[in-house]
């Protein structure tokens, strides 16, 4: 096998989803032979087992994060089996995990989102692997919790994916040592250049999400890891680097943080 043949990898990503299981393998061996790797995040305990199976199925450029994302309650009970997924060396990181206040309101599920939180985070100080963290209208719980779990986190905690806090969050997440991954949003959404130019290049990785969020110019196609250059492109643009530099920076983040070898 050449060496580095990964040059771009899509650190968030769900192609393990139904979305693709007419063209999966298709689509994914496209990916890889133009370079572009991807971290399938799981969301639940099926979706978790599914990303780290497709890891086994390619030998280079695709890994997979293991979790219980906060709106899968189904699964609250399911994190014994976690555990287990999560000592695999396919698995990268902990999570989808986290808070989402956008869509539960209830304080009871508040309250149990937030315990199925702290032991993500005990999980990932365990195995030493990062955070994968999802937050939806709950940024000051979820730092409220990250501090009070301070003692557990990794020196490099992790990532807040698909972040749309304010500025005075990413501050507090930076002190934290996270760091940041924004997808396709960023190609037509023009809220978050301030941002982007806040949070330092060397804290910013690149995710699509998909099969959610595609980027311009792919707008209303299924999106997919392959769209991750308009992302790095617009990232570019906006921080007002190559395109080249926004690349290879964005993967030696990924890869320096998940401890990827490529
Ligand atoms: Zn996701």
């Amino acid at each position: 096998m050449e060496g580095n043949r990964i040059k771009i990898i899509d650190a968030h990503t769900h192609v393990q989803f139904e979305q693709y299981d007419k063209d999966r393998d298709e689509m994914i061996a496209g990916a890889l032979a133009s370079g572009i790797g991807m971290i399938n995040a799981g969301a639940d305990l099926k979706s978790s087992k599914d990303a780290v199976d497709l890891s086994y199925k390619y030998e280079n450029g695709v890994w997979a994060a293991v979790g219980i994302h906060p709106t899968e309650p189904k699964d609250f009970d399911k994190l014994e089996e976690i555990k287990k997924l999560a000592t695999d060396p396919n698995v990268v990181g902990i999570g989808e995990c986290g808070l989402d206040y956008f869509r539960d309101k209830d304080f009871d599920i508040q309250k149990k989102q937030k315990e199925i939180f702290e032991n993500h985070i005990r999980l990932s100080n365990n195995v030493k692997k990062p955070l994968v963290i999802h937050c939806r209208e709950a940024f000051v719980d979820t730092i409220d919790v990250l501090m009070a779990n301070k003692n557990d986190l990794l020196p490099e905690p992790g990532i807040l994916h698909f972040f749309t806090g304010t500025i005075e969050n990413a501050r507090q997440l930076l002190n934290l040592n996270f760091s940041f991954t924004f997808g396709g949003l960023i190609t037509f959404n023009r809220s978050f250049d301030d941002m982007l130019k806040f949070i330092p290049l060397e804290k910013i990785l690149v995710e699509t999400d998909a099969p959610f969020v595609t980027p311009v110019p792919y707008r209303g196609k299924r999106n997919e890891p392959a769209f991750i250059t308009s992302t790095i492109e617009a990232l570019a643009k906006i921080k007002e680097v190559s395109v080249e530099i926004a690349s290879k920076t964005a993967l030696n983040n990924t890869t320096g943080l998940f401890n990827l070898s490529i």
